[in-house]
């Protein structure tokens, strides 16, 4: 893992989360994952809020590796189920992490529905060494379809289209889901932070 650019650890084994943050955060960093990191615990998620999941990923990481960590907690907000599944997406359908599972439950739950409108969110904490240097959130709206469409993407993609589109995240395709995502716009404000933060952090010897 020998490299001459900093490093920088995504706090997270979804691979999907990864691929796009990886995608959308540039070069200045050398970027990893904790599937890198064998050893690593796995974090409990026992906030209620986007902001509290995210801390506690950032914080209990970012005690461990060296460098910066950059945790992602995200979900669906629907507002014919009162906001859920919110906190609890990646076990909506009854096992952690189960698209099919999710999307069947989302389905099923919104069959009939006239009501269909949604939202992605997702919130970024940034730490080191222990400490949160800083939060970034971002939000897309769209409805829930009644049917899956598309092979991209991942988790609840096949079911949502995001605002201004009638196709799904998941026939998008990657380039308009990052330009737009939940994710690619609190993306966007960790990009500008590292960047007004690197003159600051070069003049500190910190890379
Ligand atoms: P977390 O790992 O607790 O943040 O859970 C995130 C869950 O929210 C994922 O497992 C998906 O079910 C859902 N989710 C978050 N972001 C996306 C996305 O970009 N597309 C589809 N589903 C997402």
């Amino acid at each position: 893992m020998q490299t001459d650019r900093p490093l920088l650890v995504i706090a997270t084994r979804n691979a999907h989360k990864s691929r796009e943050i990886r995608e959308m955060i540039g070069d200045r960093y050398e970027v990893r994952d904790a599937n890198d990191f064998p050893g690593l615990p796995e974090v409990e998620e026992t906030g209620s809020s986007f902001l509290e999941n995210a801390t506690l990923k950032a914080l209990a990481i970012s005690r461990l590796l060296p460098g910066l960590v950059l945790s992602d907690d995200s979900g669906l907000e629907v507002d014919a189920l009162n906001g859920a599944p919110g906190v609890w997406s990646s076990s909506f359908g009854g096992e952690e992490g189960n698209h099919t599972k999710n999307n069947a439950r989302l389905m099923a739950e919104m069959a009939g529905q006239q009501e269909r409108t949604a939202r992605f969110r997702c919130t970024m904490v940034l730490a080191e060494g222990g400490v949160v240097l800083a939060d970034f959130s971002g939000t897309v709206e769209g409805t829930i379809l009644s049917e899956a469409h598309g092979a991209g993407g991942f988790g609840y993609d096949p079911l949502f289209a995001p605002e201004g589109h009638e196709r799904s995240f998941a026939e998008l395709g990657p380039e308009v889901k990052n330009a737009m995502s939940h994710r690619g716009r609190a993306l966007a404000l960790v990009r500008e932070w590292l960047e007004a933060n690197a003159a600051i952090r070069a003049r500190e010897g910190t890379p």
